[in-house]
C-alpha cells in the first residue's frame, strides 16, 4: 500500500518510511518446488520455512482477495471511468 501507484500519484512528495522493506524472491529460489509458479500450499517445506508463515499468510490473504474480486470488462470499466481513454 505504501508504494501503490495511486498513492504516489496523489502525493508527489511521497516519502517511503525508513522501516519499509522489500523482499525479492528470485525465480530460481528453489529447484525443488519452483515457488515462482507453485501454489502457496504446494511449496516445499524448506521454502515455507524460509518465506515464513507470516508472509505466507499475507500471500494467502492477497490470493483470496484476488480470487473474490470481480474484474470489470471493458464495458463496465468504461462505465466506472467514463472520462478515461479506454
Ligand atoms: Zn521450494
Amino acid at each position: 500500500m505504501e508504494l501503490s501507484p495511486e498513492d504516489i500519484r496523489k502525493d508527489k512528495n511521497k516519502v517511503v518510511p525508513e522501516e519499509f522493506i522489500v523482499y525479492i524472491h528470485f525465480e530460481d529460489f528453489c529447484q525443488v518446488c519452483s515457488p515462482y509458479e507453485t501454489e502457496i500450499e504446494d511449496l516445499c517445506d524448506q521454502c515455507k520455512a524460509v518465506i515464513g508463515e507470516a508472509t505466507l499468510d499475507e500471500w494467502r490473504t492477497v490470493k483470496q482477495i484476488m480470487e473474490n474480486h470481480d474484474f470489470p470488462g471493458a464495458e463496465i470499466g468504461h462505465q466506472l471511468l467514463p472520462n478515461v481513454d479506454p
